[in-house]
């Protein structure tokens, strides 16, 4: 095991950490009880973890902390800022005038949360992206008013891909803002989960992957960064593993995009592989283990590669030692824990 360094020239920032009001954790208990929502990844992930386990109260302790017990957590696991933002799925399994009205809240709370510790957390906000008026809105007003850094997006919607452009005011919204969006996994879809689901590769294990991969290459293929070209969105889990298959999707999509096969598919203005180098960012939550970090940095560019844990779901405090022993030199590490982020996020030096 490799330990961290315990005094290294750069701050550490992880950026894609959960958090949960009470408000959201007692709402998803009602859910479950009442079979209210019949998504059958959201009755898998938080039929177990609104559950009284000691693994399911711990978590819920931590997810809902944003004082001492996380802080302290912080400062184990050597994580100088956090990058907070409403845990998966968020608003998205209400219908969506009740998740516009519940992203306002919870965007109020989570920035009161920050402002009592301004210099340890910066966050993202929460929108209803069902409802794409108030989603724009929504994100606007966190940004300018409650001074978010971005919005989270945590993959489908009730069954819903955000690549149909009825949707696309967020998005536009968050091009004209210069922020990002955040593309968080999500359990798959009802349509898709049925063959994860007997052997329990629905949620972390496999199925996230799938899920939110698949919600990625749908906005690219859509003609989404056609329209706005500088929109950016950020990918977790080191890219959903997109970047492995970049040549491959290249040369199939390449095809297939001027063969008239799909009444949906058109040509795109760049390769699929260009809007993954310079429309996306990703981050190494979840995955506190060199190798696919490194391809990643390597295969999109070091300037687009950044730290995150994914706190609580996967809280290993040993993982930034694990991390910090990539041969990339302190330079970069230091673009890896601290520059990105700062660059991304808007987060200023204090
Ligand atoms: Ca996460």
């Amino acid at each position: 095991m490799n330990q961290k360094n315990p005094n290294p020239p750069y701050k550490r920032i992880a950026t894609e950490e959960a958090w949960a009001s009470d408000e959201l954790i007692r709402l998803y208990r009602k859910e479950i009880e009442e079979k209210t929502i019949g998504d059958p990844g959201f009755q898998s992930l938080w039929g177990f973890f609104s559950g009284d386990s000691e693994k399911a109260r711990a978590h819920n302790r931590r997810i809902q902390d944003l004082d001492d017990e996380r802080l302290k957590d912080m400062d184990d696991s050597g994580i100088d800022i956090a990058v907070l933002s409403l845990t998966s799925p968020g608003v998205q399994i209400f219908d969506p005038a009740t998740a516009s009205s519940l992203s306002e809240r919870f965007n109020d709370e989570l920035a009161e949360g920050i402002a009592r510790h301004p210099d340890r957390y910066v966050g993202l906000a929460a929108f209803s992206p069902l409802d794409p008026a108030n989603a724009a809105k929504e994100l606007e007003r966190s940004v300018k008013k409650l001074g978010l850094r971005g919005g989270i997006l945590n993959s489908h919607t009730l069954g819903t891909y955000l690549d149909d452009e009825q949707y696309w005011e967020v998005f536009e919204a968050a091009e004209a803002l210069e922020v990002p969006i955040y593309l968080h996994p999500q359990t798959p879809s009802a349509n898709m989960i049925e063959p994860f689901l007997k052997r329990g590769l629905d949620a972390a294990v496999y199925g996230f992957a799938c899920e939110t991969g698949l919600h990625a290459l749908r906005l690219i293929v859509s003609g989404l960064f056609d329209r706005f070209p500088k929109l950016q969105i950020v990918l977790g889990h080191c890219g959903e593993a997109l970047p492995y298959w970049l040549s491959r999707i290249d040369f199939m999509h390449g095809h297939i995009s001027v063969s008239k096969r799909y009444p949906h598919v058109h040509p795109l203005k760049r390769k699929a592989s260009e809007y993954l180098k310079e429309n996306f960012h990703y981050t190494s939550s979840g995955v506190g283990w060199a190798p696919p970090v490194m391809f990643v940095r390597d295969v999109i560019g070091p300037d687009r590669m950044m730290y995150a844990m994914d706190y609580p779901w996967q809280f290993v405090p040993s993982e930034v030692g694990e991390l910090e022993a990539m041969p990339i030199g302190e330079a970069g590490l230091k673009q890896f824990f601290e520059d990105n982020a700062r660059a991304l996020f808007k987060i200023g030096k204090s």
